[in-house]
């Protein structure tokens, strides 16, 4: 169904111009970049975007004079470096325009974790709330990513965001208060937004990236922030 559906998929939620300039310039982290790669698998417009992005900062750096390194200026570069080292993050590869369930580069953090079907096996994911489980793909220091499935009918109690959120649809879908969320859209939560999303009558599949992390903030959201770990 997905193999025929995908071609007709076409997002009506993106990632807006900062994320795909910091995606194409390679400066998001791994999780950040492996969201934005997704949700460019399903959207030619966004891909157009990034290929004219990388083509213009190709051709500034072709016109940069190189300059002249000051006496001292590489050592104490380095020490700055060596002294504030960021948390190493891995280059995410480009997604090829290729069709399948679920598109590349995400397939290769599925690697071992496939069935014979090409679904998602059902070891390994964790209960997070009813109706909601969640499949770790990659946690440290810069956040973490994982898979979410949600049952239909499902509800998040509403929230907002201690840093961003990511999220691209992959099956079904969601809404909240800002719209309705389907295959290969992207969903961005940043502390200014709160909300409460509620799965699609056939449930959802999702990654999400959370940098930072959630705070709920209804009443009985500020009792569940004591127990549930996102
Ligand atoms: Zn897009």
């Amino acid at each position: 169904m997905w193999d025929e559906a995908f071609p007709m998929i076409r997002p009506s939620h993106h990632p807006g111009d900062t994320l795909l300039i910091d995606y194409a310039g390679g400066a998001l982290c791994e999780g950040a970049s492996l969201a934005v790669a997704t949700h460019l698998a399903f959207c030619p417009a966004c891909r157009h975007e990034v290929a004219e992005m990388e083509a213009i900062g190709g051709a500034l750096l072709d016109e940069l004079e190189p300059e002249p390194l000051s006496n001292g200026c590489l050592e104490a570069l380095m020490a700055r470096l060596d002294h504030e080292r960021p948390a190493p993050c891995r280059p995410v590869p480009r997604p090829p325009a290729e069709q399948s369930r679920y598109p590349e580069p995400l397939r290769s953090y599925l690697r071992g974790r496939l069935g014979r079907d090409g679904r998602i096996a059902e070891e390994g994911w964790r209960f997070l709330q009813p109706g909601m489980r969640g499949l770790d793909l990659l946690s440290g220091p810069n956040g973490t990513t994982r898979l979410i499935r949600m049952k239909g009918g499902v509800g998040v109690p509403q929230h907002t965001h201690g840093g961003i959120e990511l999220t691209v649809v992959l099956e079904g879908g969601f809404s909240d208060e800002f719209g309705a969320f389907l295959p290969g859209d992207l969903a961005i939560g940043d502390p200014s937004l709160v909300h409460r999303p509620v799965s699609d009558p056939e449930g959802c599949l999702c990654l999400a990236t959370t940098i930072g992390g959630l705070r709920l903030t209804g009443p009985l959201g500020r009792l569940f922030n004591r127990f549930i770990k996102f």
